[in-house]
């Protein structure tokens, strides 16, 4: 079946794009397949392009730059207001796209999409609002003036995981500042970024302010980019290995960096944890996207009193939930994005299993079409297993037992990342105690879900730098420029 006659009845033509969206044209190409995950089918193909469209991409924003950064901070807000208003408009359409590209499940998909959206209402609110400072110094020497400058053209890079909400993440506190960008989506799911780029020229985002290009050689494709001494900012969100190596691409020529990179989050219960609180979170924090989030929850320290009634209690969960294609309305649990995660879950749950640990439900890859794992859980794990240490992006619970606080502090921070943790206790001053100690960017307190448009996101260690979205993440985008003033 072709990819248009799959999405009529689902989601909108309109909406479908696979060429290069450069200087507000799109111009035709093929070159990179993208695959159906739920079946493991040809679902469409897009351009390829090559450094030369990267530079004529830089030109386009360059053009468009000037003309941005001057226009009013109000218009800017409404042009980003109206891009909410027509994500809002076409949410079902771009959730199951999301569905078809990703593999997620529907209600995934269109939580992504409102989660998506809101960065951009958020932001339509924060550009009219970029602070300023005008003090004495403690001498009475002069007086300190700082005001914020966009910093240039932003170069976006952006993960298969989310692919509506990584994209508007950036895109909305950088048009806000007042930047133009050149926005390079994961190849697994280029069709959402390129429907977002058709609905943001119909919200009145001028030609160049936003381009979008995908490509199969993304090394030289954004060497190129951050080697052109027009591009000042690089907003990666991805694995710490690419995250390390752009860091080293752009410390060239010195440009500004964000980085949202791999996560390997703790999920502490305590013996006097809400069971069911804990449960229903644990769901959420594992099973979101059916566990390929940055912040998942991928090691679960269970204090020993309350151990075996929360395996048996996520045991019975995870065995309950309803596998198939993500965008099957029935569906609870899709795919994983290609047969390689698929095999990198069996790695590590069958390293955990030879080392002594064992499956309480799942446990093995599912045979048959499409890329899928079912949801496992597993107990006895060696503290010391390969699960432990890398992001399993998968739809797997380890689950390991612990004595003291002290124990599960010091277990959750044995690991180089520090993007999320969760702590479960009725004893609110005992869960804070354990989230000052623990080594994370953001905690989840008696809550399976974080992420929120109006909060600092983003991690500690080798988890990143900088933070997106709240009322910061604008300040990504700008420069602070100072007056020393006499009047
Ligand atoms: P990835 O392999 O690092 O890829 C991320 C992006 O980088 C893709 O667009 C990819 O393009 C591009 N890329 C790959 N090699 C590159 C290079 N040499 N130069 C420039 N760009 C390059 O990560 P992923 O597998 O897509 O995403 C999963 C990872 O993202 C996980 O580690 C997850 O924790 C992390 N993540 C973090 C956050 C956060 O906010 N902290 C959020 C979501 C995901 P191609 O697709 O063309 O290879």
């Amino acid at each position: 079946m072709t990819f248009q006659a799959k999405i009529s009845g689902y989601a909108d033509p309109a909406l479908h794009a696979e060429g290069l969206y450069i200087g507000g044209a799109w111009h035709a190409g093929g070159g990179i397949p993208v695959a159906d995950p739920s079946t493991g089918g040809r679902l469409a193909e897009v351009a390829d392009a090559s450094v030369a469209d990267a530079i004529r991409a830089v030109d386009a924003a360059d053009a468009a730059a000037a003309g941005w950064r001057a226009t009013p901070a109000r218009t800017r807000s409404e042009i980003l207001r109206r891009w909410f208003e027509l994500m809002t408009a076409h949410a079902e359409e771009l959730a199951v796209l999301i569905s078809l590209e990703n593999g997620k499940a529907l209600p995934d998909a269109r939580g992504e999409v409102a989660y998506a959206a809101e960065f951009f209402r958020w932001y339509a609110e924060e550009a009219t609002r970029i602070p300023g400072e005008f003090r004495r110094t403690p001498s009475g020497s002069h007086t300190i003036l700082v005001d914020h400058e966009p910093i240039g053209i932003a170069v976006l890079i952006t993960p298969w995981n989310f692919p509506a909400a990584m994209a508007t993440r950036k895109i909305g506190p950088a048009l806000a500042a007042g930047c133009t960008v050149v926005l390079k989506p994961a190849s697994e799911t280029p069709l959402t970024a390129y429907a977002m780029a058709r609905l943001g020229a119909e919200a009145g985002v001028p030609a160049g302010v936003v381009n979008v290009l995908t490509t199969t050689k993304p090394g030289p494709v954004t060497n190129a980019m951050l080697s052109d001494p027009r591009v000042r900012k690089l907003s990666f969100t991805g694995s710490t290995g690419i995250g390390r190596t752009l860091l080293a691409e752009a410390s060239k020529t010195v440009v500004s960096c964000s980085m949202e990179l791999g996560g390997n989050a703790p999920f502490i219960v305590f013996d006097d944890a809400d069971l069911e609180a804990a449960l229903d979170g644990a769901m959420i924090a594992k099973m979101r996207n059916a566990g390929e989030a940055c912040t998942a929850a991928n090691r679960f320290y269970v204090q020993e009193g309350i151990h075996d009634a929360f395996v048996a209690g996520l045991t019975g969960r995870m065995a309950a939930l309803r596998i198939g294609p993500g965008a099957a309305p029935q569906t609870q649990c899709g795919p994983m994005i290609t047969r390689k995660a698929v095999e990198k879950i069996d790695r590590l749950v069958s390293d955990a299993v030879a080392a002594g640990a064992r499956a309480t439900t799942g446990g093995k890859p599912l045979s048959g079409d499409g890329f899928f794992y079912p949801p496992t859980v597993l107990v006895d794990v060696p503290v010391d297993a390969a699960i432990a240490r890398e992001e399993i992006f998968g739809p797997v619970a380890p689950v390991y037992r612990f004595r003291t606080d002290d124990e599960a502090i010091r277990l959750a921070n044995d690991t180089e990342y520090g993007l999320a943790a969760y702590v479960y206790s009725r004893d609110l001053k005992r869960a804070l105690q354990a989230g000052k100690r623990l080594e994370a960017g953001m905690l989840g307190i008696n809550r399976g879900l974080m992420s929120d448009p109006a909060a600092p996101f983003g991690g500690v260690k080798q988890s990143g730098l900088g933070r997106e979205g709240g009322v910061t993440g604008i300040l990504e985008f700008m420069e602070p420029k100072y007056y020393a003033v006499d009047y």
